[in-house]
């Protein structure tokens, strides 16, 4: 993933902090590549279910142009899609959704043929990035399973 996308997907995940929600965060990119919109995991920040990254993303970006039809638009995101956000990214016809890390308990990999699948899904992360987002999310869950360490 390019590094510009990578650290604006890093900054977002500060957002996630307060609220202790599992950091995920997403982009949007307009077909010029410019970032359109972004968003993070907010559902213990709201206690909405509905509320992860990419859901957030998709719904500050088709509030903002006001139209439902992204299919101009390519999704960026640091944890492979739940088939709930695939769901919902598909509604918006998006056709490219680029991810660092896969999901083996949630990702939807599991649940469908790559092949199978449309919008086409690509695990786009150097070793780095990977490394760096996977560092990330074991530390949040270490701290969530062992409270005791956090200070
Ligand atoms: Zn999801």
């Amino acid at each position: 993933m390019e590094d510009q996308y990578f650290e604006t997907l890093m900054k977002a995940l500060k957002n996630t902090e307060k609220s202790e929600d599992v950091p995920v965060s997403s982009l949007i990119l307009d077909p010029q590549g410019n970032v359109a919109s972004i968003g993070w995991n907010t559902r213990q920040a709201n206690w909405e279910i509905s509320n992860h990254a990419e859901i957030n993303a998709l719904n500050n970006l088709t509030t903002k142009i006001k139209s439902l039809n992204l299919d101009q638009y390519t999704l960026l995101t640091t944890l492979e899609p739940c088939q709930m956000c695939y769901g919902a990214i598909k509604q918006t016809k998006i056709k490219q959704i680029k991810y660092l890390v896969t999901s083996d308990k949630y990702g939807i990999h599991n649940h469908f043929s790559i092949n199978d699948i449309s919008p086409k899904l690509q695990k786009n992360s150097t070793p780095e990035q990977e490394r760096q987002y996977q560092e990330i999310l074991e530390t949040f869950f270490k701290k969530l399973r062992h409270p005791e360490n956090n200070n």
